[in-house]
């Protein structure tokens, strides 16, 4: 084959490679998926994913979506020379990367005015969060500015290390797992100068305050607090240096990581905070101390089933902290109020349930107070609204997981990722269809698995488990987990996509345990086990622990426990429900806006670099529904290009174009095409742009075009 021994990129580059054994073809594999001989091949998929992995080529393109390989080691593909290479530089002509994205966004926005958003998934310690961040550097770097509006960009990339130590954590997949999901608008001006910026948060994982599974820890700034924080402060917060004495933080068994400088951490944390307007330090740190106290508020049972707290003095500390009164929260940690016939009653809680109010308030305390950090953040961000302003969302949300136990935490996450499946649906082939119909050339349909009815078992209202799981917590009587499950059974046990132990019958390849029930998402099954459902969706607090904490004299306490939310007798939503309408939230706001993909894949599980792990990485590239995306993007025409473009480069090869074509270009390229033998299936002519069916005609015009030369 001639077009051995060098790249041909997707803009038809070549690139000679002095080799003589491996060709660069060989070697590199393509930059671009849809250049691939066999598109249908997974393996073939996965081996030049494998190629340009061992070559330190992270990025390879999927037409306009990124993939992108976890390294595990830092490139020297970031700095400031790299992101002055590729500004202004077209997607095609340069090798892919972050920054060509990142590029072609902004300019994209600000030529057609159009609002932009960068979607990034991938599962745990794939690359998201690193990936987001390199975009925000680029657009912190690289677009104009003014006095004024610098400090924006410092607050942009500050806000990072704070939501990082209250929102992240090590896990077994992620030394720095983000446990919230996060979109974030950048908006700018109409000549391009960041001006403003919005985060919204999803679904913090809140459980993991009171509970580490092992090899985890807690999130971050628990530790960066105690290791960082000087004598004084720890004195004041009345905490001992070591987290093996906090309950809280001893589940995972796992105080340290060696990937981690929880001092050094909490150094840039403090250096952060007041750039992003903080001045309640104070009232926070407050905060992270009581929840460690909390951790260690103990209980012992008496005569009658009452519970009574056993640290004493550490509550009275603790309410200090907290800013209540002491006996009030010690009343409110172990009975609990009822309004019975208008009457209000007070019942003694039994030692279990105290436990659990105890974990509640934590839960809670933690939780609001990050949604707090986070509005905070947005006040800084909101420099200046100008009413033409155009955006830039990047949304960096969980993807999809799939645990050894699955609980109501993996269902939401999974479920965001079927709703995010939709969208890229709907907007990867509508945009398809609007270039066919643009160009003008009939559009040939696309076999595809459309996960709507999925979605629909998820969601829909009344009939969908989240709406089964609402009634099911609000049912009077005795409901439990397990009635959960059996009333899914009666209620969507027909639907194909779902089965459990009951009516799975022995027929499925995996066990579902009785306990479970389990999902056929568009990526796969899991099983999800039903034990702490209704608790978690519940996610109650009882009423005279927020009594109490709304008469906190710390501020950002009070503001996060309103007087209002006891008062008002409606039950809140519950959690499913309230991530559903976030959902639908965030999918309103994505649909507006044009959209780019990152997806990214995780090489190992070792965290270590040079590892390529083709198991792991075919299971990614299925649950990323990258072979799907492929064949969209390759179901009509695997390359593109306006006709400008291709006559300049193709024109050496035809007399009659050659050197330069004086008529129509639409005819120029008609021209030269039938010179150099297109069949008619091969390619058509829309009104600005060819479209070439096979990788291999445009590699054989390549040839031509090198031997020609
Ligand atoms: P995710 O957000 O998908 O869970 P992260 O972005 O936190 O994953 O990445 C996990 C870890 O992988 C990072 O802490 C970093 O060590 C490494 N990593 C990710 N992307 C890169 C990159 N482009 N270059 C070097 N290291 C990276
Ligand atoms: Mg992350």
């Amino acid at each position: 084959m001639r077009y051995q021994g060098r790249e041909v990129d997707i803009e038809g580059r070549v690139r000679l490679v002095m080799e003589s054994a491996l060709t660069a073809r060989d070697r590199v594999g393509v930059q671009d998926f849809v250049l691939l001989e066999n598109y249908n091949s997974e393996a073939a998929f996965i081996e030049n994913l494998r190629r340009r992995f061992r070559e330190n080529l992270i990025y390879t393109y999927i037409g306009s979506v990124l993939v992108s390989v976890n390294p595990y080691k830092e490139l020297e593909i970031y700095s400031k020379q790299q992101m002055e290479r590729y500004r202004g530089v077209s997607f095609y002509e340069i090798s892919p990367h972050i920054y060509a994205l990142s590029d072609n966004t902004y300019r994209a926005m600000r030529t057609e005015r159009k609002d932009q958003c960068i979607l990034i998934s991938g599962e745990s310690g794939a690359g998201k969060t690193e990936a987001s961040k390199k975009i925000l550097l680029y657009y912190a770097v690289t677009c104009p500015t003014n006095d004024h509006m610098a400090i924006l960009g410092d607050r942009l990339l500050q806000s990072n290390p704070v939501l990082e130590a209250f929102g992240n954590a090590k896990t077994l997949r992620n030394d720095n797992s983000s446990r919230f999901g996060k979109y974030m608008d950048v908006q700018f001006d109409f000549r391009g100068t960041p001006v403003g910026g919005h985060i919204l948060n999803y679904l913090l994982e809140k459980s993991r305050v009171v509970h580490q599974n092992h090899g985890e820890r807690n999130f971050h700034i628990f530790y960066q607090l105690l290791d960082g924080g000087d004598d004084d402060l720890l004195i004041t917060l009345d905490l001992e240096r070591n987290p093996q004495n906090y309950r809280y933080l001893v589940k995972g068994n796992c105080p340290r990581v060696s990937s981690i400088s929880d001092k050094n951490n909490w150094k840039v944390v403090m250096k952060a905070l007041p750039v992003i307007g903080f001045t309640e330090e104070e009232k926070l740190l407050n905060i992270i101390a009581s929840v460690l106290h909390l951790g260690n508020t103990q209980f012992g049972e008496g005569e009658e089933g009452d519970t009574y707290i056993t640290t004493e003095t550490q509550t009275s500390n603790l309410a200090k902290l907290l800013g209540v009164d002491g006996s009030a929260l010690r009343e409110a940690l172990t009975h609990k109020k009822l309004t019975a016939k208008g009457e209000e009653m007070i019942s003694p809680l039994n030692y279990e349930q105290a436990v659990s109010a105890r974990d509640a308030l934590a839960k809670a305390v933690y939780g609001r107070t990050f949604t707090w950090l986070v509005e905070k953040i947005n006040q800084s961000l909101a420099l200046k609204v100008s009413k033409d302003s155009s955006v830039i969302g990047l949304l960096d949300i969980y993807g999809f997981e799939v645990l050894q136990q699955n609980s109501f935490e993996q269902f939401c996450i999974n479920y965001c990722n079927e709703k995010l499946q939709q969208l890229f649906i709907e907007l990867t082939l509508r945009s398809e269809q609007e270039e066919y119909e643009t160009e003008g050339i009939a559009w040939e349909t696309v076999q595809y698995f459309d996960n709507k009815i999925i979605c629909d078992l998820i969601e829909e209202k009344h009939k969908g488990i989240i709406s089964i799981l609402d009634e099911e917590c609000l049912r009077p009587g005795e409901t439990c987990d397990v009635s959960f499950l059996e009333k899914l059974e009666d209620t969507v046990g027909s639907h194909p996509h779902f089965i459990t132990h009951k009516l799975a019958n022995g027929k499925t390849r995996r066990v579902v345990s009785r306990e479970e029930f389990r999902l056929l998402h568009y990526a796969g099954e899991v099983n999800y086990n039903v034990n702490g459902f209704l608790d978690k969706n519940n996610d109650l607090l009882n009423r005279n622990l927020k009594e109490v904490m709304c008469q906190s004299d710390n501020q950002i306490l009070s503001h996060c426990f309103r007087r209002e939310e006891v008062i008002d007798q409606k039950r809140p939503e519950m959690a499913a429900t309230q991530f559903k309408n976030s959902l639908m939230k965030l999918m309103e706001i994505l649909m507006s806006k044009e959209p780019s993909y990152v997806r990214c894949i995780k090489p190992n599980d070792a965290k270590q670099p040079g590892r390529f792990d083709e198991v792991l990485v075919r299971h990614q590239v299925k649950y990323l529904g990258l072979m799907e995306n492929l064949r969209v993007r390759r179901a009509g025409f695997a390359y593109r290009r306006r006709f400008e473009a291709f006559l300049q480069r193709y024109k050496p090869l035809c007399p009659e174009t050659w050197p330069n074509w004086h008529g129509r270009l639409v005819d120029g390229v008609s021209t030269l095409v039938n010179h150099l033998g297109y069949k008619a299936e091969e390619y058509k002519l829309g009104r600005s742009k060819i479209f070439i069916r096979f990788p291999k005609t445009l590699f054989t015009t390549e040839d031509a075009l090198e031997y020609k030369i």
